[in-house]
């Protein structure tokens, strides 16, 4: 495929190919763009900010209506795609296409709620006859930066909301993962999407200059990715907004009152989802003692009956990891937690880029399955039994995004909403729950700002406001 520059269809000498991680098949290859294209691209940006500035909000609401439309009629191919690119099965894949079309129309919904209000201004001596209110006016050129675990739906949380509220954006997507991103932008200009108000640069970031983090006219940078990257840009991105979603690595309290077979089935689920890269997969999991020995059991069993295999065949539980690089990796960290003592109780091997469910008991707090994100399919049980401990111990670590717990105590419920450390507190489901049009962001080191669209687009505009002196 090519990248998408000034509304044309660009292409360069150098390419990148894409692979498929189950069996290393080609995909397709992409232009890998140069400084200059970045140039290019941003230069294309700052016109189509005035254009898309302009542009009537109803224009802006059935562009965004006629791209989820187009989405919605071609969900098979972009949920083959997301699973031969990406690391999903193809039901997760076709999940996550229902979930972009959901966005792109809640987006095409908010485009038509970005207000303002009348100031009271006489409420203050010195602002007699003044009479006045503001607005909320878009930030220009966004910088849209994307990771590979979700290619369709986190590019749409961007491109959404920052069309929805008439910016322009120049969307690089991940290397890894570039063909849904730019089979969306084929969406958008099919809905008649004025050209400059989208480009998207394919290739690798690291080979096309620092201009999308560093130049003046980008005026805000929405970046979701990993904690080390996005503290890299944040150093580098000098005077303009940036949004951050980064990592976690999701706690969730099973207490001793909760219902069991839902705790089992939730938490499963939502450790090994997209085989663990989901920035709120469970990784840690606080069972009660007086469940636990029942619980590991029941949860290492269903574990280990998950069935891997391609992607893109229907009975497949679970895909692969990203590449070789991170199984290699996520393996390494279950190699050091075993070391130092941990047990593993199902999985722990890697063959390639696949990995097994893995669950671990006894890991040391010192081990970087513990204390990092871990973003494969490992998850670590941990017995407590003090409330004020588990919670401690939850905190303990400088993430949070989702946390959760599950209890029929209401009065457990609530120490858990009012006390963990987290952008979200789920009260029985595992942290692996998000409604697109939630507020969505971390604290600590997860992140900064939120999106979920209406919350996208108050980081994405600013407060203009307008002050009359009558006579
Ligand atoms: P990543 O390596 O940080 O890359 C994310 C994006 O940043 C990619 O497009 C990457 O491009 C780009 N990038 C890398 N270095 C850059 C630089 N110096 N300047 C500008 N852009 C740069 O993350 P990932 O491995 O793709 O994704 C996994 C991470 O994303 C996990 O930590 C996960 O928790 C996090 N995540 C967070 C959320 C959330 O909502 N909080 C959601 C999903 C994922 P290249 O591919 O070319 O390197």
């Amino acid at each position: 495929m090519r990248m998408l520059l000034g509304g044309e269809w660009v292409d360069r000498a150098t390419r990148v190919e894409v692979h498929d991680p189950w069996d290393r098949s080609l995909v397709d290859t992409v232009p890998q763009a140069t400084p200059a294209d970045l140039d290019r691209a941003i230069e294309n940006a700052v016109e189509g900010a005035r254009i898309s500035r302009r542009t009537t909000v109803y224009a802006r609401a059935t562009i965004l209506r006629d791209t989820a439309n187009l989405v919605e009629a071609r969900s098979e191919a972009f949920a083959t795609m997301i699973a031969r690119e990406g690391a999903k099965t193809i039901r997760e894949a076709r999940k996550e296409v229902s979930r972009a079309v959901n966005t792109l129309n809640v987006s095409a919904d908010q485009s038509k709620r970005v207000v303002g209000e009348t100031i009271p201004f006489d409420s203050f001596p010195g602002g007699e006859g003044r009479r006045g209110w503001f607005e909320r006016v878009p930030v220009g050129v966004v910088a849209a930066i994307t990771p590979f675990n979700d290619p369709l739906n986190l590019v749409c949380h961007k491109v959404g909301p920052a069309i929805a509220s008439g910016n322009a954006v120049v969307l690089k997507p991940a290397t890894v993962t570039p063909l849904t991103a730019l089979m969306l932008c084929e969406a958008f200009v099919e809905a008649g999407l004025p050209s400059p108000v989208l480009q998207c640069v394919t290739g690798d970031a690291r080979r096309m200059g620092d201009a999308l983090v560093t130049d003046p006219r980008v005026r805000m940078i929405s970046f979701t990715g990993g904690v080390e990257t996005g503290r890299a840009i944040a150093h580098r991105a000098g005077l303009k907004k940036i949004g951050m979603e980064l990592g976690s690595n999701s706690p969730v309290v099973v207490w001793e009152d909760a219902d069991f077979d839902w705790s089992v089935e939730t938490c499963v689920s939502g450790a090994f989802w997209a085989a663990g890269q989901n920035c709120i997969g469970v990784q840690r999991l606080y069972v009660h003692d007086r469940i636990y020995d029942r619980f590991r059991d029941a949860f290492a069993e269903k574990a280990a009956a998950y069935r891997l295999g391609p992607k893109l065949d229907e009975s497949t539980d679970m895909g692969t990891l990203i590449d070789e690089r991170s199984a290699e990796r996520v393996e390494g960290w279950v190699r050091e937690a075993r070391a130092a003592g941990a047990r593993v109780l199902t999985g722990g091997e890697r063959e390639g880029c696949s990995m097994r469910p893995t669950v671990l008991e006894n890991v040391p707090l010192d081990a970087k399955a513990h204390r990092e994100e871990v973003f494969g399919p490992t998850v670590n049980l941990y017995r407590v039994s003090d409330l004020d401990d588990t919670i401690a111990q939850v905190n303990s670590l400088p993430f949070g995004i989702n946390a959760a717990i599950l209890t029929q105590s209401v009065d457990v419920a609530f120490r858990a909403v009012d006390e963990l450390e987290a952008g979200t507190v789920l009260v029985n489901d595992s942290t692996d729950y998000r409604l697109d049009a939630m507020p969505f962001g971390g604290v600590k080191n997860s992140g900064i700002g939120r999106e979920g669209i209406r919350f996208a687009i108050e980081e994405m505009t600013e407060p203009k406001v307008v002050c009359f002196r009558l006579g």
